[in-house]
């Protein structure tokens, strides 16, 4: 704990085999630190910087990497997820710089809350982008997030001028987000962007409660009951009607 040296990284954790966070088998780095407040966040261990675990230079998190990189195959690689990976871009792109040299797919997994020269700097050394989509009124995004959904939107569109993959991400938070109105009104806020190859409902969970009780904090989003497939599947049927 303590003042991590600015050229390092502010890490929460790593994952070595991960399958859920992008295409093949990925490592993940979990970034420490993010700006956001979302009212259904599993992480809430993640949002204050200097409570990292690790505090490591680029190159300290590609050896970790490189070790797995047998493992990647063709899709696989490596997906920097968070807290928020964009507040720390400069980091991230020097990971991913390395990456890049050694042939290992870049992915960021991100809400898309941060647009700067830093963050645009890294998306010239992305391969793709797991965007989360959490609200889709801007009322409602600030409300539950604290943050402004016209920026998420604007980074959607960096993303499609500059080819970069996306899949986005929606998690269902039922009778708060999951309206047949709401689902498809990102439908159309979707519309359009070419370089969007799917879009992934995931159902809200509250295994994270535990969490909030350890840190003396209030989980918001415990009033909503959790989702299920079926809510998953109600929702692809609207997102495909
Ligand atoms: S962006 Fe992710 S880590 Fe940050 S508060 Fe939201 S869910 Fe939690």
């Amino acid at each position: 704990m303590g003042q991590c040296n600015m050229t390092k990284g502010y890490i929460h954790s790593f994952q070595s085999m991960g399958t859920l966070d992008g295409p093949g088998v990925r490592f993940l780095v979990f970034m420490q630190g993010c700006p956001l407040r979302c009212g259904y966040c599993h992480n809430p261990d993640t949002w204050h910087r200097n409570t990292y675990t690790y505090c490591e230079s680029p190159e300290q998190v590609f050896d970790r990497i490189r070790k797995y990189k047998q493992y990647f195959g063709e899709n696989g690689g490596v997906t920097v997820s968070g807290g928020e990976a964009l507040l720390q871009p400069v980091f991230v792109k020097e990971l991913f710089a390395l990456c890049k040299k050694h042939g290992i797919h870049t992915c960021l997994d991100t809400s898309g809350c941060i647009i700067n020269e830093n963050v645009l700097d890294l998306l010239t050394l992305t391969d793709m982008v797991l965007l989360d989509i959490k609200f889709t009124d801007k009322r409602l995004y600030e409300l539950y997030t604290k943050a402004d959904m016209d920026i998420v939107m604007d980074f959607l569109s960096i993303l499609e001028k500059r080819n970069i993959r996306t899949w986005v991400r929606h998690v269902l938070v039922p009778e708060c987000n999951d309206s047949k109105e709401q689902l498809l009104r990102l439908k159309v806020l979707l519309a359009g962007y070419t370089y969007i190859e799917k879009v992934e409902f995931l159902p809200f969970r509250k295994i994270c409660e535990e969490k909030y009780q350890t840190l003396h904090l209030e989980f918001p989003f415990a009033k909503f009951r959790e989702g299920n497939q079926k809510d998953v599947e109600r929702a692809n049927a609207v997102f495909a009607s």
